[in-house]
């Protein structure tokens, strides 16, 4: 009987599984637990319990036998569409956060990536993202390190064979299991890996920034219109909830007409002999790394483009560090609507990494608004004599799963990306117009664009 009780408790997981495929069949075979066995294999297969479920006991910490507990709740609702989600029977009541369970597409239907350049982004950060992806799923891998390479495609299940060297890229072409390419390397390799990568055939998602021209960027979107692929910059802030959340509150109004916004993203870089320290692989110092995100969040939440910068860079001297690129860039940008933007961004000085959005009524903020993880709303606005400060809590969510999710999608529905290559090169337009003022000492115009969201695709749905 101990087998009996072994089984049992195992089948209402309060032990280890500890119950090898033979003790199972053995104790199958004496039929002993036939009515238990043909019920557990029935609810395997309908995915519900039956109803004619024998009177099964099991033994509690005291020894006693105590009647095991049949099912109470009802069966999940399971949809036939694999993207939506099963439905699990209600429990909290509805003045409760809501809960999201995921639909993750089935293996074979996702998105196949290659990932390009195995450094701290990829490692970090997107490879592990893949776990919690619902429409991608990494297929290759890229770099220059063999070593290094071997064990990322042990960890992640990458097959051997679809591991390329930087020499090898081009026969990325051949592996039909590839769709998409996701360039991960310094700015100054972007332009060129893209362009190879549509020119064999792929789809392409290049980090931020784009590249480090105007010029670079137009050949990356000529080369992937050419070879008729879709190109995506990976604005992960585009996609992300609380992001989100702020651009709707914008557009809608919700405190007024907005009027300032400060943005900044600083942090201490370490390295002088780093890729983000030379100018030729980096484009640039602190600007196209991290103020790259106060100025693509701003053009995002307002949905409009400026129209004037003017701006002030700094680098303390003989720091190794800034020898080539800028520690602090300030600057100001004017748009359309009469809004004006305060933003900086430091490589020298403590992680920093918020924005606050002024409205007439009052303000909004996201601190960290730019962070990997735990981006943080708050909200400020007067009820009578009330000073009403509130913070939502969003659902977190992994936002470089997200945003490959969007592309994976955009591929599978033959649709624009929201976040195109016109919409890094339009970064790059204005970047470039932020160093020409500082250089100058004096504002730099822009042209006027009066339509909204003009570089972006469709808004996805959800994120
Ligand atoms: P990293 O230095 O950690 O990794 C870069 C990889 O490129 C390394 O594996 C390196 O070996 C390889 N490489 C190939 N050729 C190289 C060369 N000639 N010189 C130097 N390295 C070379 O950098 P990272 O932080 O992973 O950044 C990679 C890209 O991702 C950059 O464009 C960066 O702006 C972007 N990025 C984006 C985010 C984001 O949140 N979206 C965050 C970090 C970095």
């Amino acid at each position: 009987m101990k087998q009996l009780d072994q089984f049992i408790e195992w089948m209402h997981g309060s032990v280890p599984k500890e119950v090898s495929r033979q003790q199972f069949l053995q104790w199958a075979g004496r039929g002993i637990t036939a009515g238990v066995v043909g019920n557990f294999a029935a609810s395997c297969r309908t995915g519900q319990p039956t109803t004619n479920s024998p009177s099964i006991t099991y033994t509690a910490s005291d020894g006693t036998r105590v009647p095991s507990s049949s099912w109470q709740t009802p069966p999940a609702k399971v949809p036939d569409n694999p993207e939506q989600p099963i439905q699990l029977e209600e429990w909290k009541a509805k003045t409760e956060k809501e809960t999201d369970t995921p639909a993750p597409l089935p293996n074979d239907q996702r998105v196949g990536y290659a990932i390009v350049g195995l450094g701290h982004l990829s490692l970090d950060e997107l490879l592990p993202a893949f776990g919690e992806s619902k429409k991608s799923k990494v297929v290759a891998l890229v770099s220059g390190s063999p070593e290094k390479m071997r064990k990322v495609a042990q960890q992640y299940g990458v097959k051997p064979e679809s591991c390329y060297s930087y020499q090898d890229y081009d026969k990325l072409k051949d592996n039909k299991e590839v769709q998409v390419i996701y360039i991960v390397l310094p700015n100054s390799m972007h332009a060129e890996y893209t362009i190879r990568g549509a020119q064999a055939g792929k789809h392409i998602l290049c980090e931020k920034p784009m590249a480090n021209s105007v010029q670079e960027c137009q050949a990356m979107i000529d080369a992937c219109k050419k070879a008729d692929r879709k190109l995506m910059v990976a604005y992960r802030i585009q996609y992300e909830p609380n992001n989100r959340m702020i651009r709707q509150m914008v557009q809608d109004q919700k405190y007024g007409t907005v009027k300032f916004i400060e943005a900044v993203n600083n942090q201490n870089s370490a390295n002088p002999q780093h890729w983000r320290h030379i100018k030729a692989l980096a484009g640039g110092g602190a600007l196209p790394d991290i103020g790259l995100y106060c100025l693509n969040t701003i053009r995002y939440l307002l949905g409009e483009e400026p129209t004037e910068v003017f701006a002030y860079q700094y680098s303390t001297p003989g720091d190794p560090r800034f020898r080539e690129v800028e520690e602090l860039m300030s600057w100001q940008m004017k748009f359309p609507s009469g809004v004006y933007a305060s933003c900086a961004t430091h490589y020298g000085v403590h992680e920093a990494r918020r924005y606050r959005v002024y409205g007439e009524r009052g303000w909004m903020e996201l601190s960290p608004a730019f962070s990997y993880k735990g981006i943080q709303m708050q909200t400020s606005h007067a009820e009578g004599k009330i000073e009403r400060v509130e913070q939502p809590k969003l659902t977190e969510k992994n936002q470089f799963a997200t945003e490959m999710d969007h592309f994976s999608e955009c591929i599978m529905q033959n649709k624009q990306p929201f976040t195109p290559g016109e919409e890094g090169l339009q970064d790059q337009r204005i970047m470039e117009a932020i160093y020409q003022s500082a250089k100058e000492g004096k504002p730099v115009k822009l042209p006027e664009i009066k339509t909204k969201d003009t570089f972006r695709g469709p808004m996805p749905k959800e994120a």
